[in-house]
């Protein structure tokens, strides 16, 4: 979501003259589009705002701004503000589209702006986005979310959901296959709200089946909440052309104890459940999840019956992350919080239990042939390709460059935990 919102902000700047260097010694402008869902990228961009600001040293008329998830918060905003004198433009998620004035405004009057608004104002349409990528592209159909699960900042910094029309999207997916993508990725926090919003209540289901008529493409989806993954969508990917076979449910934990005090709104039953239901559905279906180790309450029994859906959901790839509490969340005023070292020696078992999964999976597809879309050259030889399954697996195989963007049948012919070889079959 980030990644995208930076994507419109460059959109944004370009349309204003500004050209883009990857070498900050050069601009004029430089803008910090932050993250607040992990502790660390908060430091990071901290540090990163006390070396930037060393520019206005060379470049009297350089101009810092700093916006995104973190400075949506108010108090983080005021902080940066008061600290780092160098920031000209601080902004939050609401008023991403007021980038244009407010970098005006610091442009003719020479003083630093703060501006984060509480609310949005309705979902904007018409911002112009410079995407990075020529054969991917990034749609956002649902801002916000209304979960609040107790670990994540999110539906602070990005209000409640909203989402756009299924004109509005449909309009934008025609535009970019006329401009050759080859795989649309559809954002949103619960992609599977989709539509509670919008007067003739579409849901998510109905956008796919409609979306899935605009042409010969890949189209995927980011993030699904498991409690909303009916059966009814499952039979909708099913009877697709385009949807691709990916399952990101991202399962937290496997306790029923935990997944409550998370507010997640499952079990590990239901779960299992819907993940049952998908192996019967597709042949070769690529499942990936989130999990938090040591949510605040985790006893080992809890943290066995994550182990148990492990084995039992088989996921091809798991983000893992140690629980970390997010000032502003009610997890982290819990007061059974786990200690550092019961954290470390879980997360080192489950990432032991994953990766073994990861590899056994990967090598089942020893042998077998896959379509590839061929998204770049490796950073070491334009002979070397890499590209994706429609399950999402990451495949790397001798090519030319001229393939690139182009459909391919690859054989898997060597397996990683993380990676797969392959080959080009023959005369492609
Ligand atoms: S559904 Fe996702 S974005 Fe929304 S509160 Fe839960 S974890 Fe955060």
């Amino acid at each position: 979501m980030s990644e995208h919102d930076a994507e419109t902000l460059a959109g944004m700047i370009e349309a204003m003259g500004y050209e883009r260097t990857n070498e900050s010694e050069k601009a004029d402008l430089v803008v910090l589009h932050t993250c607040c869902v992990r502790e660390k990228a908060e430091s990071k961009v901290l540090t990163r705002i006390g070396i930037l600001k060393r520019l206005k040293e060379k470049n009297s008329s350089f101009i810092l701004a700093v916006g995104g998830c973190m400075t949506q918060q108010k108090s983080v905003a005021k902080y940066i503000k008061q600290s780092f004198k160098g920031v000209d433009i601080i902004f939050g998620t609401h008023n991403i589209h007021r980038f244009p004035e407010l970098l005006e405004e610091v442009k003719h009057r020479r003083h630093a702006v703060l501006e984060v608004w509480d609310e949005p104002d309705g979902v904007r349409e018409t911002l112009p986005v410079a995407r990075s990528d020529k054969t991917k592209a990034y749609v956002n159909i649902i801002y916000g979310c209304n979960n609040f699960c107790t670990y994540c900042i999110v539906p602070y910094v990005r209000g409640r959901e909203r989402s756009r029309s299924v004109e509005s999207i449909s309009e934008e997916v025609k535009g970019l296959l006329d401009q050759g993508y080859k795989d649309v990725m559809l954002l949103g926090q619960n992609v599977n709200s989709y539509g509670k919003t919008l007067e003739d209540r579409p849901d998510f289901s109905d956008l796919l089946t409609h979306l899935d008529t605009l042409g010969d493409y890949r189209l995927r989806y980011m993030t699904s909440h498991p409690r909303d993954f009916s059966g009814r969508l499952i039979e909708s990917i099913a009877n697709s052309n385009n949807v691709c076979e990916q399952f990101h449910l991202p399962l937290q934990s496997g306790s029923n104890n935990i997944i409550k005090k998370m507010h997640r709104g499952y079990t590990k039953e239901s779960y299992l459940e819907m993940v049952d239901k998908i192996y019967q559905e597709f042949t070769e279906p690529v499942l990936t999840t989130d999990i938090i180790v040591g949510f605040p309450g985790e006893t080992d029994e809890d943290f066995e019956d994550t182990l148990d859906v492990v084995r039992k959901a088989r996921y091809d790839l798991a983000y893992t992350f140690l629980y970390s509490p997010r000032e502003g969340t009610p997890a982290a005023t819990m007061d059974d919080q786990v200690p550092q070292e019961v954290k470390m020696e879980r997360f080192n078992r489950l990432l032991a239990l994953q990766n073994q999964i990861s590899l056994e999976k990967n090598q089942a597809m020893v042998g077998k042939e896959y379509e590839v879309l061929v998204e770049g050259t490796s950073k070491t030889s334009d002979k070397i390709l890499t590209g994706r399954t429609r399950g999402g697996k990451v495949i790397n195989f001798a090519g030319e460059p001229s393939d690139v963007r182009q459909l391919r049948m690859v054989e898997v012919v060597g397996a990683r935990t993380w990676s797969l070889q392959g080959k080009i079959r023959q005369g492609e």
